[in-house]
């Protein structure tokens, strides 16, 4: 992107950079540097930095020590993209979130000549479509709090930020606070024309107060009523913004699960907040398909319903599974331990897991831990070999999922293999 814009580009990767991403290179006139951050690096008037890259890192340190700008790569893409922006951060949620919202902007301008651009951490980086996004077009952008440390004049039409909970503590020397306020920056330049999006229900984020020249705050709830924002009463979810109020059953919400509430409040305000019209939130939401590999619908055989939870790659996540279904559940957990401590799975798995298939290299501990809390416990080998089993044990009105706890790569590529190997095989069942 910047060399479309005429810059004059330096890359340095203390990394490998594979041959097709430096022939590239050297099509746009880009010089650049492989395996070591030489000082050339620091011959520059601004350092843009990969999110990979820690603000500890001794070539940053260095850049910041003689006074060089060091941003990261959305201010700089925010500086050249001319399209309105919604910003989604938190701990947890922000892939779904995003998805969500683009979706709905998406259906909402789907016979304009609007574009809506889904970008940041999922799918295209924000510098690859910046110069695309017109003055009339839309960027849905997840942004991590990496991304959040290097901005000057990032500013979103709507931010979002989900929750705040502990994560990636190393990239901030263990300091939550740090952690916290980088988030907290997403708004920071957002004037009164603009929104910014929170979780009341968030011991940290309930407490945030904008000044009067900052942009209005619009609250999410799930415990109690908002005068501004969304908040769920009974079994309906109520968007209240612009004096208008927009009421939705929950059981038409597809997204399953009490965090998804949250997602699924956020991005219906943060959509509300873009003028989306109330009957176009409610169709859109009904029809998105969920995102890939987060608790995805499969299929559903004989009374079976099917689901993907191949994300869950640690126990709190296959927590918030279990605790989405009441029907009865055929959970395939296992996978790669990074020192997981089951025991906070025990009681939902007594009350919710029918049968537990154990698979990988932890399927052995998982079965130990798990398996007595179980109505039945089996272990297997295979993927293949799990499917067959669930087929084989699943009575009608069951559910069955697969919500490893586990990383994948004792037996795939990646979480993404995983999940489409489990969907592939519950597929030809
Ligand atoms: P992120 O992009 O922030 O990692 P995802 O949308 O990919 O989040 O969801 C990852 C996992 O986080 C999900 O499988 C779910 O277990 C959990 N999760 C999703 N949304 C929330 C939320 N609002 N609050 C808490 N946990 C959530």
């Amino acid at each position: 992107m910047l060399a479309e814009t005429g810059a004059s580009v330096f890359v340095s990767d203390a990394g490998q950079i594979d041959r097709n991403t430096t022939d590239l290179f050297d099509a746009h006139g880009i010089n650049w540097e492989s395996g070591v951050h030489t000082a050339s690096a620091l011959n520059c008037e601004a350092m843009v930095l990969s999110p990979g890259v820690p603000t500890e890192a001794a070539i940053v340190q260095e850049a910041i020590s003689i006074q060089r700008s060091v941003l990261s790569e959305i201010e700089v893409a925010f500086r050249h993209c001319a399209a309105d922006i919604v910003a989604i951060t938190g701990s947890n949620g922000k892939t779904t979130t995003t998805t969500l919202t683009g979706h709905i902007l998406e259906y909402a301008t789907r016979d304009t000549s609007r574009h809506v651009f889904v970008a940041g951490n999922i799918g295209a980086a924000f510098s690859d479509i910046a110069l695309t996004a017109g003055p009339q077009d839309v960027v849905v952008l997840e942004v991590s709090s990496f991304q959040l440390d290097h901005i000057r004049l990032f500013r979103p039409r709507v931010s979002v930020i989900l929750n705040i909970t502990p994560d990636h503590l190393d990239r901030y020397g263990g300091d939550f606070h740090a952690y916290a306020s980088s988030k907290l920056r997403v708004y920071e330049n957002q004037r009164t024309d603009d929104v910014l999006v929170v979780n009341g229900d968030d011991e940290l984020l309930r407490d945030i107060t904008t000044t009067t020249d900052g942009p209005r705050r619009l609250t999410i709830s799930l415990r109690e009523e908002v005068a501004e924002g969304g908040f769920l009463a009974g079994d309906e979810m109520i968007i209240r913004v612009n004096n208008k109020e927009m009421r939705m059953p929950t059981e038409d919400l597809p997204l399953r699960g009490r965090h998804n509430l949250y997602n699924s409040l956020a991005a219906a305000v943060a959509a509300r907040a873009m003028e989306v019209r109330s009957d176009v939130i409610r169709e859109s939401i009904a029809s998105f398909q969920g995102v890939p590999h987060r608790l995805e619908f499969v299929r559903e055989l004989d009374g079976v319903r099917y689901y993907n939870d191949s994300k869950a790659t640690n126990v709190n996540a296959v927590w918030y599974a279990l605790e989405s279904f009441t029907e009865p559940i055929v959970l395939i957990a296992g996978g790669r331990d990074k020192g997981n401590d089951y025991s906070s799975l025990r009681q939902l798995v007594r009350r919710r897991v029918r049968t537990l298939i154990a698979l990988g290299e932890s399927a052995e501990e998982i079965e130990a831990e798990l398996g007595p809390e179980a109505s039945r416990a089996v272990r297997v080998d295979s993927m293949d070999a799990a499917v067959q089993t669930a087929r084989i044990v699943a009575e009608e009105g069951d559910v069955v999922l697969l919500s490893p706890a586990c990383a994948s790569f004792d037996m795939f590529e990646n979480y993404e293999h995983r999940g489409d190997t489990f969907k592939k095989l519950v597929g030809s069942l």
